[in-house]
């Protein structure tokens, strides 16, 4: 018998692409059939996007799988790629950074300017002993810093690990360990929610845990006092009294470019390696074909932080390899209050806006009023990623932020994969609210069964990458072992699929009636509800599909009778109430309402309202967590919890009521 998944939801709303943007975009339909004609040779031309400076001898040596090198033989530079290059080609005046600080203030910074600090951010880092192959870690708030601290890097080729400024000693000085970092470039602190937020005393405890941190350089943000010690240096004392020139030397396609850490949400954090040059080739091309982007005209914004992979692929290398002009902020959406990312946009006339579900469901919750009070025309693409986003979180992005004229892509990715993987093409795909639609042109992606059998139209299963792809993962670093069980265990050489070799991405999903892809959330949280395999996404889609519901968590807690049970925690929008009879009679309409919509073996068994939902830092559900409350079990690792606070305010109002 093989595992599949149900197909409880259909979708029937469709949104083609507007003829105008159509008949301009950067990639065309024919790029599919391009692309599977000779997947190798479409990849060799996206490579072109780049300049090299020794062209590859090979494209891919997949000889000993599933180590994939690409671009063999190739030598090229990622910061001269992002940044020289451009002003090489008369461009230094563009802005490359609207950089605009939570309390108002801002920076301007063009191409030329950009050139000058990675300059002589690579000279310092140079003159500390960093050489290429060492390990350096970032832990800075948004801040341009951050970016010329990546490249500045990636320009004498050391590896970065950039460690989001939120997380804790702990997590900070485990990261270092890992990687046995050299430096790390820090701030006294950053902007949150209208006050400074220090970084450096967290610094500090962590460097006095980790021998191999020789230096720690630090920008001044905030003012605010700091203690010293003897391997601090300020980074106006040095990098900004440095030699402004630096010739960046050529690295080979393989050289590693830097190590990031999953999310937590499933378990610990992985160490990921990537490296430059089929890295720098799909998150350049991919920022190009996916967000349509026109260096010339368009004015770019990713809310991601740069501490996630997001904001490596499409803050910095994405973007900055194309040429773009983007915005870059500092702080909290509701800092000094809730339309601050609408005002945001209207202020520098964003064209292209790139977010996570958590943000937009979080905008629904604060109500449709917000970004009405905004002029939002200057938008022409929006981009969700990090999670499934719920059909009515997508029509309420549409409706609401794209006033119903700008195309949605729904784009599915991991740190693993590098950049995106499955999304629509806003000039070419007709759009699903809710689903990712199709693998990009090059890359080869399937739903299969427990016996890696590509399942038929209508069927769910496991997400799988059939062919290996420009900006994969290398390995975990340090852990050849764990990224070859991880990923290429279940379905690889030697695990029923012949010799083939297929990458597990730990998803689960669906292929519509058309073929279409919906993701259905982790296969660690799938639900076995009387035999049937249902996913947590169905559900919660369908709790965010009635008027009352902001945002919904589901897990499968074992149950007596049912093998597991369908437990939801739920919150309410806003404006409805909840106290007392209202709260039951809400809980009772939504059950009814799980069981009309997707019918009734889906009926929660269980619904309970609460404030605030476990998120990671960032902004994805931890629906172990919730298993965990469930099913009356202490909590497993917490580290990468937003606000811990939040399991208590849970765990309380259990006690309470349902
Ligand atoms: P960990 O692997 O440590 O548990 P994580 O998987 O949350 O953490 P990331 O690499 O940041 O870490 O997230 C990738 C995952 O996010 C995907 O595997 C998928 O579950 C989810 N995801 C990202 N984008 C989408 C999307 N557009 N639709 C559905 N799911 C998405
Ligand atoms: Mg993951």
């Amino acid at each position: 018998m093989s595992e599949t998944l149900e197909n409880l939801s259909s979708e029937t709303r469709q949104f083609p692409p507007p003829a105008d943007l159509a008949a301009a975009a950067n990639v065309k339909a024919e790029a599919y059939a391009e692309a599977t004609s000779d997947r190798l040779a479409y990849w060799e031309r996206q490579a072109e996007r780049l300049s090299w400076a020794k062209p590859w001898d090979q494209v891919l040596d997949w000889s000993n799988p599933p180590f994939a090198k690409w671009f063999v033989g190739g030598r090229l530079n990622v910061a001269y790629n992002c940044v020289d290059r451009h002003v090489e080609a008369g461009h230094g005046d563009r802005v490359a950074i609207h950089w605009e600080g939570e309390p108002g203030d801002t920076r301007t910074v063009t191409y030329a300017e950009l050139l000058k600090l990675v300059s002589q951010a690579a000279n310092t880092l140079t003159e500390l002993g960093v050489v290429a192959g060492d390990r350096v870690a970032i832990y800075l708030p948004m801040i341009p810093e951050a970016a010329v601290a990546m490249l500045a890097c990636a320009r004498i080729g050391a590896t970065h690990s950039v460690v989001f400024g939120g997380f804790s000693v702990d997590a900070l000085a485990t990261r270092i360990q890992d990687a046995d970092a050299k430096v790390v470039i820090t701030a006294d602190g950053g902007y949150r929610r209208g006050k400074p937020s220090a970084l450096k005393p967290t610094v500090d405890e962590a460097v006095a845990r980790c021998a191999s941190i020789e230096h720690v350089l630090v920008v001044r943000r905030t003012g605010e006092e700091v203690a010293w010690t003897e391997k601090d240096k300020w980074w106006h004392e040095t990098v900004e009294q440095a030699a402004a020139e630096h010739v960046a030397q050529p690295f080979d396609a393989e050289q590693p470019l830097f190590i990031l850490y999953t999310s937590g949400t499933t378990g610990k954090p992985k160490g990921i390696l990537h490296t430059t040059g089929g890295y720098l080739t799909q998150t350049s091309y991919t920022h190009n074909a996916v967000f349509d982007l026109k260096p010339e005209s368009d004015v770019y914004w990713c809310t991601a932080d740069i501490g996630w992979v997001t904001g490596h692929s499409y803050i910095v290398y994405g973007p900055l390899s194309n040429g773009a002009t983007q915005v870059m902020y500092e702080g909290t959406p509701d800092t000094p209050d809730r339309g601050r990312f609408w005002q945001i946009v209207d202020k520098y006339k964003v064209s292209i806006l790139y977010t996570a579900p958590t943000l937009i469901r979080t905008m629904m919750k604060w109500g449709d009023d917000i970004p009405a009070k905004y002029d939002l025309s200057s938008l022409r693409v929006l981009g969700s990623v990090g999670e499934p986003i719920n059909p009515e979180a997508w029509m309420w992005y549409r409706e609401n932020v794209g006033r119903e004229r700008t195309p949605i892509v729904d784009t599915w990715w991991q740190t693993e994969t590098g950049a995106v993987m499955i999304s629509p093409l806003p000039g070419v795909t007709a759009t699903k609210p809710g689903s990712a639609m199709t693998p990009l042109p090059g890359i080869s992606a399937d739903v299969v069964d427990d016996t890696a059998t590509p399942v038929p139209n209508g069927g769910g299963g496991f997400l799988v990458l059939t062919e290996p792809w420009p900006s994969m993962l290398r390995t975990i670093w340090g852990d050849d072992q764990r990224f070859l069980d991880t990923y290429w265990s279940r379905f690889g050489a030697g695990a029923g699929s012949g010799d083939k070799w297929i990458y597990f991405a730990g998803d689960g999903a669906k292929k519509d009636e058309d073929g279409a892809l919906w993701l259905l959330g982790r296969v660690d949280d799938v639900m076995l509800v009387s035999g049937h395999n249902i996913s947590t996404t169905e559900v919660e889609s369908a709790l965010v599909s009635h008027p009352a519901v902001a945002e919904a968590a589901v897990v499968g807690a074992t149950d007596p009778t049912t093998g597991q049970a369908i437990v939801a925690f739920t919150i309410p929008r806003g404006n409805v109430a909840t106290e007392g009879e209202a709260g039951e009679e809400l809980i009772k309409e939504l059950r009814n309402h799980v069981a009309k919509t997707l019918g009734p073996i889906a009926k929660p068994r269980q619904i309970m309202l609460v404030p605030e939902l476990p998120k990671t830092r960032s902004g994805k559900i931890m629906r172990r967590l919730l298993r965990d409350v469930a099913e009356n079990r202490s909590l497993g690792d917490v580290t990468t919890l937003q606000d811990s606070a939040v399991m208590d305010l849970i765990s309380s109002g259990l006690q309470t009521g349902k």
